[in-house]
């Protein structure tokens, strides 16, 4: 029986928010859907070309001409302190508005994204009060400095998966450090953060942030290709990530890509059993399975192979399925109906190679209307079949066994992607070797995920360009100025002076 109640009545129209205003987009108008019902809940309003540039100049106006980039630092950071309080605030409708575009767990939403969206603005705070520069001194007399500046104007890309979580790393960084942004959301899931930007505008200076809305292909190429804007963060697919840069290019733009991943989760017999089996089932179903940095590739030392995956199967179809907004649902619908059919032709796609279903890889058969997946595993046939090549980004894991610590390195790096790597064991000569040895930009031991804000987060090879976290961001959203000046008034050779 299918009796899901909204999470929240959201807006008629999803408009945009430019220079502290609503602004009405001109594009096509596009229907928002709640993917546990299928039904549409709103219509999202599209940005056309003068419409970005409309935001971008907001943007720049704020940017050149404003105060902000010369606010102090203290300044700042009450106002980064003030950002977060307002998430706090407003933490119940922030929620539901994510619930409701996403079909994210709302307690989920409510108990661990938005509270990391919230950390977000205060991390950025307490590590702007921390900015120093460089000076050096050399022996010829002179004294030189390098400052660190805003970029400028920052075009901010989001996806679909984490809005909330995700954008407002790229909004706290970029304004941190004196920038102005504009933000595009996934065009799917609007609704939180529009609200947000909506709710920052009390505390932002008009054109600091502004939020313009549409498809990737329609809005956020124009973003990408506009001359007003002097940094791209962009998270979404590898595929996306390619075109953006390809735009981004021709203005000779920087651009920070956090991209797909098809991540290896190693379980060797040296692990703790028990909590490798608990990491391998929260690595991959945790977010209903939609995560860049999802253990979807889960590597079985083969004596404990089979066990292995029989509990790991029968856990699986023990997970419960269902209505977001119900706390005892541990995997929620598929963000789209889109989304939903591509994750699912994966299930032909891996019979077709070979590869074995060991559970799900079909609709969800109690819920007919929403976007629900029974969760998914299959036994693949080597790890060159499309299942263990291909992002799926769903509740979707598939299995290899390995022989030695070898073949697992060997099987791990044999992707495009290199974003986390996952090492379950207790056996420290294995755990240093095998982390050394993965191609990709993280690597959890012995545990499924933790992100330290710190440290730099971003893949090898296909699953990114450059890295986001403290540092990382502080390059990435800065300028470097070197300022040289002698301590003493030189004598200069007088050109034209004679002898
Ligand atoms: P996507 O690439 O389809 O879209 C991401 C964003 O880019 C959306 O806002 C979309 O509208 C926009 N976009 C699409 N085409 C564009 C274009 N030509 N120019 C400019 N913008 C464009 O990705 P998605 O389906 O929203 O998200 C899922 C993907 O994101 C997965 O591949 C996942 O691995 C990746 N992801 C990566 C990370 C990470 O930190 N590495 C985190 C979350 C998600």
């Amino acid at each position: 029986m299918e009796n899901f109640l909204n999470p929240i009545e959201p807006p008629k129209i999803v408009k945009s928010w430019i220079d502290n205003e609503e602004s009405h987009g001109s594009g096509m108008e596009l229907p928002v859907f709640y993917p546990a019902t299928g039904n549409q809940v709103s219509i999202l309003v599209e940005d056309a070309y003068k419409d970005v540039d409309k935001a971008v100049m907001s943007a720049r106006n704020a940017f050149d001409k404003s105060s902000w980039r010369k606010q102090s630092v203290e300044k700042r950071i009450e106002i980064l302190e003030n950002c977060r309080k307002l998430i706090l605030d407003n933490l119940d409708e922030l929620a539901r508005l994510e619930c409701l575009a996403t079909g994210l767990i709302f307690r989920e939403i409510k108990g661990f994204h938005l509270q990391r969206a919230a950390y977000n603005f205060r991390f950025f705070a307490q590590y702007i009060s921390q900015a120093h520069g460089e000076r050096f001194d050399n022996t010829e007399g002179y004294i030189t400095l390098v400052n660190r500046e805003p970029a400028g104007v920052i075009g901010l890309i989001a996806p679909w998966n984490a809005p909330m979580a995700l954008a407002t790393m790229k909004i706290a960084a970029a304004i941190a450090f004196g920038n102005c942004a504009v933000l595009k959301p996934s065009e799917q899931t609007p609704f939180s953060l529009v609200k947000l930007v909506t709710l920052l505008s009390q505390v932002l200076p008009p054109g600091v942030l502004n939020l313009v809305n549409g498809r990737g292909p329609i809005t956020g190429s124009c973003l990408v290709s506009h001359p007003g804007v002097d940094r791209i963060s962009f998270t979404g697919g590898t595929v996306t990530g390619r075109s953006v840069m390809e735009h981004a290019g021709k203005q000779l733009t920087p651009c920070s890509l956090e991209l797909g991943g098809k991540s290896a989760n190693i379980i060797f017999a040296s692990a703790d059993y028990q909590r490798a089996l608990d990491g391998a089932l929260i690595g991959i179903y945790s977010n209903n399975g939609q995560q860049c940095l999802a253990g979807s590739r889960i590597l079985v030392e083969q004596t404990i192979f089979d066990q292995f995956v029989e509990e790991f199967v029968e856990r699986t179809k023990n997970i419960v399925v269902g209505d977001p907004l119900d706390d005892n649902t541990e995997i929620g619908p598929i963000a789209s109906k889109q989304h939903l059919e591509r994750i699912l032709s994966f299930a032909d796609v891996a019979q077709h190679d070979g590869d074995k279903i060991l559970v799900g890889g079909r609709r969800f058969s109690k819920y007919q209307n929403g976007y629900f997946l029974e969760p998914t595993a299959v036994l693949a046939k080597s790890n060159k079949s499309r299942a263990c090549q291909e992002e799926i980004f769903g509740p979707f894991a598939s299995f290899i066994s390995f022989k030695s610590e070898d073949e697992a390195i060997a099987i791990a790096n044999d992707t495009e992607f290199g974003l986390v790597s996952y090492v379950w064991s207790d056996h420290m000569p294995t755990i240093m070797n095998v982390s050394e040895a993965m191609r990709s930009g993280v690597v959890w031991i012995n545990t499924p995920m933790m992100r330290e804000l710190r440290a730099p987060f971003g893949g090898f090879k296909n699953s990114g360009v450059a890295r986001e976290g403290g540092y990382s961001c502080e390059q990435f959203y800065t300028e470097e100025k070197t300022v040289s000046l002698p301590k003493s008034p030189l004598n200069l050779k007088k050109f034209g002076g004679g002898k």
